[in-house]
């Protein structure tokens, strides 16, 4: 898997495309791993602080909507597209198990086929999700390229 450049400037906020980007990714984390339930809607969340975090909320599962959100700081062109199916991935597995990260939750979430690079990834990478400044985020020369959803198709 490559290794995201941490000086690729990100996005602040999710385009057009990165919502046609997020919407394919999860399509085929649907047909993939979920077929037989009906897809549910998958969206960038909002943007609300973007102050240095502690913690992050990558994903979520909200049970009246059946909506997932997932973290607009993941709409940069450096972060990998098996990442952002793994949090999807693992927001599915709330729809279909319930709230709890219990051990057959845990069971399940390993079935995601790059489970454990994606897990790697995030171990390397967090700090600087977490540590971005306004400053960093505003920097947006250029409109990100988004890698095409086939180059790490799901199997
Ligand atoms: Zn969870």
């Amino acid at each position: 898997m490559p290794v995201p450049r941490s000086d690729t400037p990100p996005i602040p906020l999710p385009t057009a495309a990165a919502r046609q980007y997020l919407e394919s990714l999860a399509d085929e984390v649907h047909r993939t791993y979920f077929a037989k339930y009906p897809p549910l809607p998958v969206r960038w969340g909002q943007q609300i602080s973007r102050k240095r975090r502690r913690s992050i909320r990558l994903g979520s599962y909200n049970h009246h909507t059946t909506e997932i959100r997932i973290h607009p700081i993941l709409s940069t062109s450096t972060v990998p597209a098996i990442f952002i199916q793994s949090v999807i991935h693992h927001e599915y597995l709330h729809h279909v198990l319930g709230p709890h990260h219990n051990r057959r939750f845990h069971q399940h979430e390993r079935t995601f086929r790059y489970h454990r690079e994606a897990q790697e990834w995030i171990r390397r990478n967090l700090f600087l999700l977490l540590g971005r400044k306004k400053s960093e985020l505003k920097r947006v020369p250029t409109p990100p390229v988004f890698p095409q959803a086939t180059q790490v198709a799901l199997f």
